[in-house]
């Protein structure tokens, strides 16, 4: 068992390098434990320019800047999967694959996953014109023509969202109504912008340097068609990653982990931050400012843990 750290930050995003920056001031020994590489979601975006105090910066530059910012003051980063958190009196055991380390807190910072429509060109052209946030990249595809897919809330609110910058803005939907709200369905379907493609699926997303055109069929009819866009956002879907939580920690409808305004979770010692927990927008920003809220809060944790040990000891003697 490794009971060298004091704090350890599960994933390492935004969120998770924040916290590790916090932790690490804070002077506590501050791990970072990260599947594949710091940066998150940072990692896969081209541009970022809603970051304040960076007009406009690549994504994985802005990660980096995050990490070595955090290691200056101490973050350690560890490759590794974390498969569970498990609960032992005041110890918080985080497990991975090689080890096992004992801290007193934990900051869950895991993000979420959006779901892939699998379909050629979709990996190839992350980036260049296919995007999974219109808040993010929907400035790129001014006056050009975007497509969506899907048909449930995120699809049809962030079409018409993407109606502000397209010259014109494809709804495909491969039923032939949606599960969106109403109201939300409403606004879109009103707008003259905004046109639906229903029953029908992307079959292949083709370009060369960049998104050109999408490979679409009808299935109901089979018959096939091209579509000259610029950009194609996906929302099919977006799940947190909270596959490792332990029982007991609160969860809204979707899975997204609920927390105080300390970002303590329903289990002391156990924090949350970024796109794991529930929150309104999923930003870079936000997930920035969780992180800090959760290191400064473990910190207080831990110390108030330390006053109650030696309370105890007092007593006893
Ligand atoms: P969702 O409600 O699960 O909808 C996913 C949509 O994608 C569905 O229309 C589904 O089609 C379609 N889809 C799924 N797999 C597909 C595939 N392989 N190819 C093509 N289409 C596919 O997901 P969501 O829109 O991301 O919303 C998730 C949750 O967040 C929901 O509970 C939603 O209410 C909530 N949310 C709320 C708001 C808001 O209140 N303003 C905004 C965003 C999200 P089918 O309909 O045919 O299954």
């Amino acid at each position: 068992m490794n009971d060298q750290y004091d704090l350890i930050i599960i994933g390492g995003g935004p969120g998770g390098l924040t916290a590790g920056l916090y932790g690490a001031r804070a002077n506590l020994k501050t791990l970072v434990l990260e599947r594949y590489i710091p940066g998150g979601q940072l990692a896969n975006t081209e541009l970022v320019e809603d970051y304040p105090g960076f007009e406009s910066i690549l994504g994985p530059d802005l990660g980096a800047k995050m990490e070595a910012h955090a290691r200056s003051f101490g973050m350690e980063v560890i490759t590794a999967d974390v498969s569970t958190i498990r609960v032992d009196g005041d110890d918080r055991i985080v497990v991975t694959d090689d080890e096992e380390y004992k801290v007193k807190a934990v900051i869950v910072a895991t993000g979420g996953s959006p779901v892939f429509l699998k379909v050629p060109g979709e990996k190839e052209f992350n980036g260049k014109g296919v995007s999974y946030c219109a808040i993010c990249d929907g400035a790129f595809f001014r006056d050009q023509v975007i497509a969506v897919v899907g048909g449930g809330d995120a699809a049809v609110e962030e079409a018409s969202f993407l109606t502000k910058f397209g010259s014109k803005v494809y709804i495909i939907h491969r039923r032939d109504s949606f599960r969106a709200q109403k109201i939300i369905q409403k606004r879109a379907l009103d707008n003259p912008k905004l046109e639906v493609i229903w029953d029908t699926v992307v079959d292949e997303i083709v370009g060369r340097e960049k998104v050109e055109k999408l490979k679409l069929r009808n299935i109901k009819t089979e018959k096939t068609r091209e579509l000259d866009v610029g950009a194609i956002f996906v929302f099919i879907g977006f799940y947190p990653n909270t596959q490792i939580l332990p029982d007991g920690i609160e969860r809204d409808e979707n899975d997204y982990i609920i927390t105080d305004y300390r970002m303590q979770t329903a289990i002391p010692g156990i924090f949350a931050a970024g796109d794991v927990r529930q929150q309104l927008a999923r930003q870079v920003t936000n997930a920035v400012g969780d992180g800090t809220t959760a290191a400064i809060a473990a910190d207080k944790y831990i110390e108030e843990l330390h006053d109650k040990a030696k309370a105890a000891v007092a007593a006893a003697s």
